[in-house]
């Protein structure tokens, strides 16, 4: 894996330099925790002196910690530096259809605090309001007191435009063209001062590559299964890339089309995949009001034909949908995520099955792409934000804190 340094737009700027060197360092430690500065000066080809110096500021600014002593068989042993977890907290926040979730986490991924409020869908004012108020709720926590805050990134159901921070349309909300960083900023004006938004399936992909150390696949499909159906796919570069498209619609599998005649979609198109597959399909098949929790309902209904028969149909559609997204983006590794998984093999064996029997048809070779189901994957995609907010200030062009 390569690292990408930033072009050096400001030309013999010593203090741009010194930013650059610090970025590509940290991002080497992010990747290979345990490196020692020898590691380093080696692999990135910088003097041990620049190295040194860099490691000492990153170490004071708290980006840093060292480690166990690592035995070296020419030079003299050195410390072992990691990501330092104790200083820094980055915040993560997804707007569900049935849901507000927020996560703290430290730089290396792990949740330090989390909060999941059940909603009903609502505008995106009342909605930026009541995260708002979550938002400095979990930054008052007493683990949060001394830790500084990187930034904050927020997830959204529907497709969000490359060039602008506009969300285009999360037709299970009945948004459109909503500027949500614009309504919440204001709500929380000493919060911090890097905020994005992102597709909440695009935050969750990215997330799963970025925060993983080992094993990282060549890239990754996140297939998100709530409410709504959505996409995201990641590369494994320095950083991450997703891939958006040009109006940022890249990923919407759940309005691919599988049945033209069939029946009408939130979107208005007809016989897209949300339509046999998503949980607001499930509901409408089932009977299941908007505002009763989806997997208890069908967990005390889980014997009954009926359920079986709409769970099946739903994860045999799943499964075309998955075996669609191999052929067309050929993700080295497929992750399910969303409420949905909760339903469990009723609806997800069918869906593995068909993926199983047909994913090799074409190659024929006996190469398996993984599909890996995640067991609680309430706060992927709210972590996965938090994952953007610190690529974007490690690979940013601002001063590291
Ligand atoms: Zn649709």
């Amino acid at each position: 894996m390569s690292i990408v340094y930033l072009p050096p737009h400001r030309t013999g700027d010593l203090h741009y330099l010194k930013r650059l060197n610090r970025s590509a360092i940290l991002e080497m430690i992010r990747q290979t925790p345990g490196l020692t500065r020898a590691d380093i000066a080696t692999q990135a080809q910088l003097t041990k002196a620049t190295v040194g110096n860099s490691v000492q500021t990153l170490l004071g600014q708290g980006w840093l910690s060292e480690g166990e002593l690592h035995k070296s068989s020419g030079g003299r042993p050195g410390r072992a530096l990691h990501l330092n977890d104790e200083h820094f907290a980055l915040l993560g926040a997804e707007v569900g259809v049935h849901g507000l979730r927020l996560v703290a986490c430290t730089l290396s991924g792990n949740i330090i605090e989390s909060h999941h409020e059940q909603v009903l869908p609502a505008s995106p004012e009342a909605t930026a309001h009541t995260l708002a108020q979550l938002l400095k709720e979990l930054k008052a926590r007493p683990s949060m007191a001394d830790r500084h805050c990187l930034g904050i990134g927020i997830a959204l159901p529907g497709p969000v435009d490359p060039a602008a921070p506009v969300l285009r349309l999360a037709p299970n909300l009945n948004w459109q063209d909503v500027r949500f960083l614009d309504l919440i900023r204001p709500l929380v004006p000493e919060a911090t001062s890097i905020w994005l938004m992102d597709n909440e399936a695009k935050s969750a992909a990215f997330g799963e590559l970025y925060f993983r150390t080992g094993n990282i696949p060549h890239s990754l499909a996140y297939v998100s299964l709530g409410t709504g159906i959505g996409g995201g796919m990641v590369t494994d570069q320095s950083p991450p890339q997703l891939s958006r498209g040009a109006q940022g619609l890249a990923g919407e599998i759940g309005h691919t089309v599988l049945q033209p005649n069939g029946q009408y979609c939130h979107c208005g198109n007809r016989g897209c995949a949300e339509t046999l597959a998503s949980g607001w399909a499930i509901r409408a098949a089932l009977g299941i009001a908007e505002d009763i929790n989806l997997v208890d309902a069908i967990s005390a209904r889980q014997h009954d034909e009926d359920v079986q028969y709409v769970l099946r149909r739903a994860g045999e559609t799943l499964g075309i949908l998955l075996l669609n997204l191999h052929h067309t983006q050929n993700a080295a590794e497929i992750v399910l995520g969303g409420s949905l998984v909760q339903l469990g093999p009723a609806f997800l064996a069918p869906a593995q099955r068909y993926f199983a029997a047909n994913q090799n048809r074409l190659l024929g070779n006996g190469q398996k792409v993984r599909l890996r189901i995640l067991d609680d994957a309430t706060f992927v995609a709210a972590r996965g934000a938090a994952a953007q907010v610190l690529a974007t200030v490690i690979h940013g062009s601002n001063d590291l804190v």
